[in-house]
């Protein structure tokens, strides 16, 4: 029926402009999508099924056979990567840019309606992004100016505080009187975080999206301006939305509700975060008369693959429900590897990963996906002794190491005095003599004043308010800074940012480190020169000057979730980070209880749902083979884990698996223990007072030989191979 739909259509557009290279790689219910008449659309799916292509072909088709022009599409992306990949795949297909679209993340819209809209918004023009890093300072600061204990008032707490009740679209204002110490306390402290931020003109994330949805909200004629401006609104990942982002939708969208919402519940992986998975059932009823769009066919996946996905998903409850088939072939079983550590792990991962690279497939083409950041580094260490190039993602990200901020720190200042975060970031660094007391006094009077911490150093330096010495190396810094505007304001973005580096002191400061890590700061310093050379404002952008766009878009590119462009590099991401993306070879490490799921999770019936998401997600990111690994015992956070493998595991049928165990390969060294048995990696070995176990690590050689036992009766333990006596078992 809707095949027969969907051809009749194509006869009738193309015959008004050649649509075919559009639909020619589309399925009839993607065809039904895409050339759907406007109106609001939920497009509701599997993993792998086409809603990003569906989304993509959609703009595509509007622009070319609608006559609807570029600039009255708004389309929003769950990443500034994806954004870009889809704006590169529309061009493609149109044979020509379409600049004036809107497309980017909700945060990255937002930060340009506001900088569009900055006096409507109650902004200064210059306001500044802060990342969640920038934040955590900002929150300890007014913990500190409110003399609050961290101890009481842990930072982190206080931060998710503010930013999930602005991601419920509530003000300080608005949280009103409480009885309870507790509640009142906190209200107190974002009221004068807000107030801080404000005075400041300093925005952070959730500020982005509450500012503009506000914006949007109470400005009448702004809003219809956008509304004649913005013909159809198109999302993708929207079971990820929270509440203020679905607020921020509707706004834009109404009241024509040309809306086309691309999601599937069985992805929704931000819960922790705010998002609702709700939100696609609201759909329906805020948008009466949505069509609603199922595609069952997925193209990324094998049979094998596809299917191990669905019964692990099928474990969950009060989910919409979907089907999901390939006609793709079965491929090869999943591979389960039960690995001794997480060292172990990790050989076994780069040995895969060796072969599969000999045998003609790019590096890019692996994926290296796991539940914590913190696994990243085993891994990474294994990768840089074996030479093999990687990148890891949502770990700490260019942007957001210390050296790269530090340098931001400097850009800022020269740009706007009035910077506070960037003010403290580098007042005495390099170290010039000036000391946290004096540090202390500034901030002191840029509270009692309302000054920025730059005026309130002008003033105590002028006035004689400090110590002579104290004053005279904060005058010293003041010069330095206005130095530097003076000496960069004929330079172009990459001279003025090279020469900041140079003058301000942080590549000395640096060199004068020895080691590799002062080695890879320089070359990241470098590398931020290199980034400002290939810096390409979007044309939201042109209205500010060149260094305030590259510093907004280094705060929001800090912000990403998400992988930057590639090179041919192994990629390693948290399973989060993966969303959206595919991998012919994809590896799921660390599936133990604990880990993942989640600790936290297990207590949950909600939570442990979404973990097993979590896991259909990175299922789902496999095109071809898939390895799951788990570790007996795992090293993280300083503490050693004895852990079972995960339920998930247990989830995967068995017909589509295969467990492998590989015998250590390493042979033990030998040290003169007595008796003959071969020791490796995974030997039963019996101790006169512990008892009977496995040997789960080994390290040094010869006399220094060590092996780690886990015993059954009394756990495990480290043993020098040479005293210990063992037998095996
Ligand atoms: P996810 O839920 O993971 O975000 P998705 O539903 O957005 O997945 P896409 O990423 O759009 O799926 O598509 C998955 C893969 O299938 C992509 O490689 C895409 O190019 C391919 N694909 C989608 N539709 C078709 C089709 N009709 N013919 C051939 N390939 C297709
Ligand atoms: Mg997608």
């Amino acid at each position: 029926m809707c095949a027969h739909r969907g051809s009749h259509l194509i006869r009738r557009y193309n015959r008004q402009m050649d649509v075919s290279h559009i639909f020619d790689d589309l399925n009839p219910a993607q065809r039904e999508a895409v050339s759907a008449d406007p109106g609001p659309m939920l497009v509701l799916a599997g993993a792998g099924s086409g809603k990003t292509r569906v989304l993509t072909y959609r703009i595509a088709f509007l622009v070319q056979a609608m006559n609807v022009s570029p600039m009255s599409v708004l389309a929003v992306t769950f990443t500034n990567k994806a954004a870009r990949e889809m704006r590169g795949r529309i061009e493609t297909m149109l044979g020509y840019p379409v600049g004036g679209m809107w497309m980017g993340t909700f945060h990255g819209i937002s930060h340009r309606l506001l900088r569009a809209h900055h006096e409507e918004a109650g902004l200064p023009q210059g306001f500044e992004i802060l990342d969640s890093d920038d934040q955590y300072r900002l929150v300890r600061r007014v913990l500190k100016d409110m003399n609050l204990d961290e101890g009481y008032w842990p930072p982190r707490q206080v931060q998710w505080f503010i930013n999930s009740h602005k991601e419920e679209g509530r003000r300080a204002r608005s949280l009103g009187d409480s009885d309870d110490y507790q509640a009142e306390q906190m209200a107190g402290v974002y009221r004068t975080y807000e107030d801080t931020c404000q005075r400041l003109g300093l925005v952070d994330f959730a500020e982005l999206m509450l500012r503009s949805t506000e914006l949007l909200q109470n400005n009448e004629p702004l809003r219809a301006h956008y509304h004649e401006r913005f013909r159809h609104v198109m999302v993708d990942e929207f079971q990820d939305t929270n509440n203020i982002q679905y607020r921020w939708l509707r706004l834009f969208a109404e009241p024509r509700n040309n809306i086309m919402a691309v999601g599937d519940d069985d992805q929704s992986i931000y819960g922790w975060r705010g998002a609702r998975v709700e939100n696609i059932l609201q759909f329906e009823t805020d948008f009466p008369g949505a069509r609603v769009v199922r595609l069952e066919q997925n193209y990324r996946s094998t049979s094998i693959i596809l299917s191990a996905a669905n019964a692990v998903i099928a474990h969950n409850e009060g989910r919409l429900g979907k089907k999901l088939w390939t006609d793709g072939e079965e491929g090869d079983t999943i591979r389960i590897y039960a690995a001794y550590n997480d060292n172990d792990e990790a050989r076994f991962v780069l040995d895969r990963i060796e072969d599969w690279v000999r045998e003609g497939n790019t590096r890019r083409s692996v994926a290296i996906l796991y539940r914590s950041n913190a696994q990243s580094r085993v891994f990474e260490q294994n990768l840089i002794d074996r030479s093999i190039p990687y990148r890891v993602y949502g770990g700490q990200r260019f942007f957001e190491r210390a050296e790269i901020k530090d340098a931001l720190a400097y850009l800022r200042l020269v740009a706007n005095r009035d910077s506070d975060p960037s003010f403290e970031r580098v007042v005495n660094l390099p170290t010039r003599g000036i000391g946290a007391r004096t540090v202390d006094m500034i901030r002191q009077h840029s509270r009692e004043h309302r000054l920025s911490l730059w005026q309130s150093a002008e003033t105590l330096c002028g006035r004689n308010m400090l110590p002579a010495r104290a004053a005279s190396a904060l005058m010293r810094f003041l010069d330095l800074i206005r130095q530097l505007d003076e000496d960069t304001r004929h330079l172009d973005l990459p001279e003025l940012t090279d020469t900041v580096l140079r003058n301000s002191g942080l590549i000395e400061h640096h060199q004068k480190d020895k080691g590799e890590r002062a080695e890879s700061r320089i070359e990241n310093l470098e590398e931020l020169v290199n980034a400002t050379r290939t810096f390409n404002p979007d044309i939201a952008e042109e209205e500010m000057d060149r260094l305030t766009a590259f510093l907004s878009q280094a705060a929001l590119e800090a912000g990403d979730q998400q992988a930057g462009e590639w090179e041919d590099c192994v990629q390693l991401m948290s399973l989060h980070s993966a969303k959206g993306l595919e991998f012919p070879l994809v590896f799921m490490c660390g599936l133990e209880e604990g880990l993942f799921p989640h600790q936290r999770s297990t207590e949950e019936p909600g939570r442990l749902e979404e973990e097993r998401r979590l896991c259909y997600v990175g299922m789902t990111r496999a095109m071809n083979v898939l390895y799951m690994t788990y570790a007996e015992v795992r090293r993280l956070h300083g503490r050693e884990n004895y852990s079972r493998p995960s339920r998930f595991l247990s989830e995967v049928p068995e017909e589509s698996v295969r467990q492998i165990r590989v015998a250590a390969s390493t042979a033990i060294p030998r040290p003169v223990t007595g008796n003959n048995g071969e020791l490796g990696l995974g030997a039963r070995v019996a101790h006169k007072k512990f008892g009977q176990g496995t040997i789960i690590n080994l390290e040094g050689a010869g006399e220094y030989a060590r092996v780690q036992v886990n015993f059954e009766n009394v756990g495990a333990k480290w043993l020098v191979l040479a005293y210990a006596h063992l037998d095996p078992a």
